[in-house]
């Protein structure tokens, strides 16, 4: 068996999972990877006898492969627990550290991920900073003049995203980054590239940032693992203090078998890049034009020219996005509304909103295809979308779902 395919499972018999941009199946490689770490093979990484450097080695070379896969230095991955925890530590490690003496001035996007944006109106309302939220255009796009104009002499970090997770759009980071700089060098700029890796090209100094955050679960690696990537002397005060361990960056007895996982995970995205995108972007322009046929009304969102490869994301009138959604999954269609909202709560897009949808913001639908997606799949995942909304704009029952 080749060992990139998972064996089909009879759990996921006729289901079409179409939410890659949540979470992606593990790869069987990055399973292999983990095993020995979740059976015979342990130790602390700080512990000096063997099976602690057994692990510590385990760790070091997992940070060489995402340092690869980040176009980063080794010594510049910091290991989270995730995305999350990633941003946090950009904007409360930075704000922590130079708050002080540059300023307590945050520039974020409107469209930023809840792990930027809540942390950074949580900041601001705790009267830790102050913020400036920069607007998008329809498409998401945030401009690098509208961003430049916000930084202050006080600013002490710019935050904004790679490539947004509800509507795909992908940001001209090198131009914001290089906007910031020429008005004031001494801002740091933070990119969230979550749902970038293995789908867009990476690296501090490409995109011109001195932070940058990375999540496993996207790219086939294990959910609760993920790494701040920040450039040698850019230190973010720890936010997690006790042992000292990533450097002092961030305590805590490292999760081997994820950290392995995410090692080789990484290794994969960005071996596969080019051949992956290319046959996502091919799969996700299919499943627009065929939804955009057949659904009337049906808008895509996002930036029809920079966008994340995999992703395919529209505004339904008519169709309330908890109610699609749960059609859909009657039907066998794993999507979404945008983001992975923990509560299961029908909450509005912020992202659509800021992009002016109005109303619409409440009609959201996402659809991601991933490695394994085929492309008969989608078409039998356009028919099911079609027939969802035709039932749902009847009005149609919803059976209770199962838990
Ligand atoms: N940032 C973006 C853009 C995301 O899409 C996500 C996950 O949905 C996160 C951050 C959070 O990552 P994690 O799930 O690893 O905490």
């Amino acid at each position: 068996m080749p060992l990139d395919r998972a064996p089909p499972s009879p759990e996921h018999t006729g289901v079409l999972y179409l939410d890659h941009a949540a979470t992606t199946p593990l790869d069987p490689q990055v399973r292999a990877a983990m095993l020995p770490w979740l059976g015979e093979r342990f130790g602390n990484p700080s512990s000096v006898h063997r099976y602690g450097r057994r692990a510590r080695a385990a760790v070091d070379e997992a940070r060489d492969r995402v340092a690869a896969a980040a176009g980063c230095a080794s010594r510049e991955v910091v290991f989270t627990s995730g995305g999350t925890e990633a941003d946090n530590l950009a904007l409360r490690g930075v704000l922590e550290r130079w708050g002080p003496e540059r300023g307590r001035h945050l520039v974020v996007s409107a469209v930023e991920h809840e792990a930027v944006l809540t942390t950074a109106r949580g900041l601001a309302e705790a009267g830790a900073a102050t913020l400036t939220v920069v607007d998008c255009d329809r498409c998401g796009r945030i401009d690098s003049g509208a961003v430049a104009a916000a930084v202050r002499p006080d600013t002490v970090l710019v935050s904004v995203m790679l490539a947004n997770n509800e509507v795909g759009t992908v940001q001209d980071v090198p131009a914001i980054a290089a906007a910031v700089r020429a008005r004031n060098a001494g801002a740091l700029v933070h990119t969230d590239a979550v749902q970038a890796l293995g789908k867009l090209p990476l690296g501090l100094d490409a995109l011109g940032v001195d932070l940058l955050s990375l999540s496993a679960h996207k790219a086939h690696g294990p959910q609760g693992v993920g790494a701040l990537i920040a450039r040698h002397g850019v230190f973010p005060a720890a936010q997690l203090t006790g042992g000292g361990q990533e450097r002092g960056r961030r305590s805590g007895t490292e999760n081997v078998a994820g950290i392995a996982g995410f090692g080789v995970a990484a290794e994969l995205a960005e071996r596969r890049r080019d051949a992956d995108a290319r046959r996502l972007s091919a799969l996700a322009g299919r499943l627009t034009n065929l939804l955009v046929e057949t659904v009337p009304g049906i808008e895509p969102t996002g930036d029809p020219s920079a966008r994340l490869p995999s992703l395919c994301s529209f505004v339904v009138p008519g169709c309330r996005s908890d109610l699609l959604l749960a059609v859909l999954d009657e039907l066998g269609v794993c999507a979404s509304a945008g983001s992975a909202c923990s509560s299961g709560a029908p909450v509005p897009s912020h992202v659509l909103a800021a992009m002016g949808f109005g109303q619409l913001a409440g009609c959201a639908l996402r659809l991601a295809a991933g490695r394994s997606t085929t492309g008969a799949e989608i078409e039998a995942a356009a028919e099911r979308v079609q027939q969802a909304v035709a039932r749902v704009r009847a009005g149609g029952r919803i059976a209770t779902p199962t838990p």
